[in-house]
């Protein structure tokens, strides 16, 4: 199997961020994009406006973001493998790492695998029916798209995300209604209050959505109390999944440290894992910020802190 200094499993912000600043130190890294396991570019693929990324007053879609960032990957060497990665080799270095057609021994390696929001198999939020069109999992993302401007929106969960993206989205909604399919919310009790207190908020306990329905976007929900069993049509501009995530970590194999809900564990303050020479970038070791320019800033540090530990293994 070829060598080489850096590979990056992943792609997305952290990890073209990461490929720009590899490249642009001479490391020549090559790049696992994901093919079946997402799209290449990560989430951002599935969204629509990035009206939060700096540097686009304008705004910007997340598949030209993606692209702008390739583009300057690539251009500084990065090779890119539109491909996944089945399975790597952690326990001596260099690292076998193996895709689905390409497979290298590498001195260091950077994850970006990202995390996907979890989504509920709800008639009516599928692809090809209101998905995008009125059904994100993302309101920080998604929430300032003129389509919800002053409708009631509906938000699913009864996390910490469930209620911090019910509150962001009272800035746009007429009112916003966040469906729990408990009594009893799970976020903690600082963030549960405040949206329990929450003028624009409402919560519908014990509900459930059964069907979203529309034209050529979202109009209304179908919400079911699981106790009564009640079911009543209400209007609607949007739905929006905050149910969790779930981290891209399953070919690791368990050879990282792990947190408790499965995300990469780093030494704080930086981005290195729990075995030397390996780092982590972007969603798939945080958990809390999710956002682009957080997962590129992190997949700088990681790409300099990848140098660093080559230099010091006399690799340059
Ligand atoms: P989470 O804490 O796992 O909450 C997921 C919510 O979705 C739960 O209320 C759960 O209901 C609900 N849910 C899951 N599957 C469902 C289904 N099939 N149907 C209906 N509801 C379903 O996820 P999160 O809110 O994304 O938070 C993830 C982690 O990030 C947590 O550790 C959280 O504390 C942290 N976080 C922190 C902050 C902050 O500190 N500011 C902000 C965001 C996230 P049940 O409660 O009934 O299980």
């Amino acid at each position: 199997m070829e060598k080489k200094k850096v590979v990056i499993i992943g792609s997305g912000p952290a990890g073209y961020t990461a490929a720009i600043y590899a490249a642009r130190a001479r490391l020549d890294p090559v790049m696992f994009e994901g093919f079946m396991s997402g799209p290449a570019g990560g989430q951002l693929m599935t969204t629509t406006d990035v009206e939060n990324y700096p540097g686009f007053p304008e705004g910007v879609t997340g598949p030209e973001l993606m692209d702008q960032f390739k583009k300057q990957a690539v251009r500084f060497g990065t090779t890119c493998f539109t491909e996944d990665v089945q399975s790597v080799d952690l326990s001596k270095r260099p690292f076998a790492v193996k895709g689905t057609s390409n497979s290298f021994l590498a001195e260091s390696i950077i994850i970006s695998t990202g995390a996907m929001a979890k989504r509920l198999d709800i008639q009516g939020t599928r692809d090809g029916e209101f998905w995008q069109k009125g059904v994100s999992a993302c309101a920080v993302c998604d929430g300032a798209i003129p389509i919800f401007r002053n409708k009631d929106l509906y938000v699913v969960g009864g996390g910490d995300a469930a209620c911090e993206e019910a509150i962001f989205l009272t800035k746009y909604a007429s009112k916003v209604y966040l469906v729990h399919r408990r009594d009893e919310l799970r976020a903690s009790k600082i963030v549960a209050e405040q949206a329990i207190n929450h003028p624009g908020v409402e919560i519908l306990w014990d509900s459930v959505v059964d069907l979203v329905e529309g034209e050529s976007i979202v109009t209304s929900v179908t919400i079911r109390n699981v106790k009564t069993n009640a079911t009543e049509k209400k209007p609607a501009g949007g739905l929006f999944f905050a149910v969790g995530h779930i981290p891209n970590t399953a070919f690791l194999d368990k050879q990282l440290k792990l947190n408790e809900v499965g995300y990469i564990t780093v030494v704080p303050g930086t981005m290195q894992t729990s075995i030397p020479g390996v780092f982590a970038a972007g969603d798939v070791q945080d958990h809390v910020y999710r956002q682009a320019v957080t997962a590129a800033g992190t997949g700088c540090m990681a790409s300099l802190e990848a140098e660093r530990f080559l230099t010091a293994q006399g690799i340059s």
